[in-house]
């Protein structure tokens, strides 16, 4: 390539790739001393046949073709009908010193922007300026085109995505609520014996803990969307949490009647296989994997199991995996399964229930504890879903004690009376009926107002448990104004927020502890014993 760069004194600075298709070397010359004297930095190559012009256009990009119309074995209108062919969208002056009116315009309707006598080129630079700028208006309106194309087709996966989702989501709320609902009316309206009480009442409480799943699984959706999730990392035992893990899964209905075996393999002894990570995040992950596992597999074998790898650059991971015999995952539905709302089946002939979010979470929650996700899948033989966390032993220390055990004992507090300030009639039912079998005395208060009240005109009373959420002053409020009088007074807040920043704000307020809805019963009652016995010890 020749390049000719020395700038002329009218140069305004325009520098050009140009593919010149031109046979005569000196007509070539003349006309590249011309764009020089008009002050146009040019780099040019030469070409005069099919092959060639072929080579140069798949080689290099340019700015501008300038192509002489009649050449020996090779002409003009050949040459635009390659341009077209490779589908090549660059300005096409054509020039000669021969052709008429006719085959000008002819050349002009096959493509050529522009068409120029040899024997007057005075014309030659305006035209290759205009082309210039009209070339790059039409790439910036192709580009234009491009990205709104890309953006309608988003703004409709999205809505696709989101009516599929409100679809899905609908089913699943309605699935439990279905059951809570209609057991529930069975129960208050007809007449059943003992045991069909308690079998439909276990039916109303698995139904609710699937809801909670649901509105728990939403709820970090929207904070890992908006950044806020928090982690909080400490010393966890791995196989503890496997062997909770085993007895919560051996309660599933395929796994206690043996049609589906579920093995955990625990790599490490127990006191060495301790993991610095965040302890409800990773059982959260890997209860979803073991869930899927159990969900998409109708017969045969879930193993959940971990061993020690590292990484390309030396760093120590453990890697957990969960693998079933199932359904398996078609290969181009295994990247997009980790994409929120994805599901292997979007109709509504979906097999299985679920809202497609847990993988997505999990794919987030292991990101955010530094580690990876992946998995591997054959249709029809099943799936291996793995993830990693960094593994990390020089960090670790002794394995703590789990500080809150939540117990089944039953407690007297014949001798104590509690405050449980509640506006909600069918909440206060709840706690109430929670604490009858405690013998405890039960007052209410409705707002804050009448507990605090309460809380100073009744001397008797040994506790207050305290709903955050309260008509006219909420109850951070209510215990801040309780502490003022009485430091000591032992306060309970629960809430149905259940924020990660909760337990936080309502300990500044002054609570004592913290209890989210729904509540637990057997933690509830712990965590009263918990504060009234400090009490006495006061
Ligand atoms: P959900 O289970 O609520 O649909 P997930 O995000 O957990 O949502 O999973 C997304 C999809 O990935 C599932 O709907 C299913 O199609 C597929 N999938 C997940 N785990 C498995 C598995 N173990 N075997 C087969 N398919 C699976």
């Amino acid at each position: 390539m020749k390049s000719i760069s020395k700038k002329m004194p009218k140069s305004d600075d325009i520098s050009i790739k140009l593919l010149l298709i031109e046979d005569s070397e000196n007509d070539a010359l003349i006309l590249i001393y011309h764009l020089k004297k008009e002050g146009i930095n040019v780099e040019y190559e030469r070409v005069y046949s099919e092959v060639t012009v072929r080579e140069a256009l798949k080689n290099k990009k340019w700015d501008i073709v300038i192509s002489d119309y009649a050449m020996p074995g090779f002409d003009g209108g050949e040459a635009l009908k390659i341009f077209k062919e490779m589908d090549i969208e660059i300005p096409f002056i054509m020039i000669s010193g021969t052709i008429g009116e006719d085959v000008a315009v002819q050349t002009m309707r096959n493509g050529a922007h522009d068409y120029l006598m040899k024997d007057n080129l005075t014309r030659l630079v305006p035209a290759i300026k205009r082309e210039l700028i009209e070339a790059k208006n039409r790439r910036d309106k192709k580009k234009n085109l491009a990205e709104l194309i890309i953006a309608k087709e988003r703004a409709e996966e999205s809505d696709r995505l989101k009516s599929s989702f409100l679809a899905t989501m609908s089913h699943e709320l309605r699935t439990p609520l279905n059951s809570i609902i209609g057991f529930a009316e069975l129960i208050a309206n007809d007449i059943f014996s003992y045991e069909d009480v308690v079998e439909n009442s276990k039916l109303i409480y698995q139904s609710g803990h699937h809801l909670l799943a649901l509105i728990n699984d939403m709820f970090d959706f929207s904070l890992i969307e908006s950044g806020e999730l928090k982690i909080n990392k400490t010393e966890i035992s791995i196989n503890k949490i496997l062997d909770k893990l085993e007895i919560d899964f051996g309660r599933d209905n395929k796994v206690r009647t043996g049609v589906i075996k579920l093995i955990f393999e625990k790599d490490f002894e127990y006191g060495k296989d301790e993991l610095y990570t965040d302890n409800i995040k990773f059982r959260q992950v890997l209860s979803n994997l073991i869930g899927n596992a159990l969900k998409f597999t109708e017969k045969g074998l879930v193993k959940v199991g971990y061993k020690a790898i590292k990484d390309d650059a030396g760093n120590n991971f453990i890697e957990f995996f969960v693998k079933d015999s199932g359904i398996g995952i078609p290969e181009n539905m295994q990247d997009v399964i980790f994409e929120r709302f994805r599901q292997v089946e979007e109709t509504h002939t979906r097999r299985f229930g679920g809202a497609g979010l847990g993988l997505s979470i999990s794919k987030r929650i292991i990101e955010f504890l530094g580690g990876k996700n992946r998995v591997e899948s054959q249709v029809g033989k099943g799936s291996t879903f793995y993830f990693t966390l960094p593994f990390d032993r020089e960090s670790i220390k002794e394995v703590p004690e789990i500080k809150f055990v939540a117990d089944k004992k039953l407690y007297n507090w014949s001798e104590k009376k509690i405050l449980v300030v509640e506006d909600v009639d069918s909440n206060y039912k709840l706690v109430e009926m929670m604490l009858r079998k405690t013998n405890a005395k039960v007052i209410r208060a409705v707002n804050g107002i009448e507990a605090i009240e309460k809380c100073k005109s009744d001397k008797e009373l040994d506790l207050v448990i305290m709903d955050i959420r309260l008509p006219d002053l909420s109850g951070y409020d209510a215990t801040k104004r309780i502490k003022e009088m009485c430091p000591d007074f032992p306060v309970l807040a629960q809430t149905s927020y259940a924020l990660s920043g909760d337990r936080e704000i309502s300990l500044q307020a002054g609570c004592d502890d913290y209890i989210p809805k729904p509540l637990d019963k057997s933690l509830f009652l712990s965590k009263i014993n918990a504060l009234l016995k400090k009490k006495n010890t006061q």
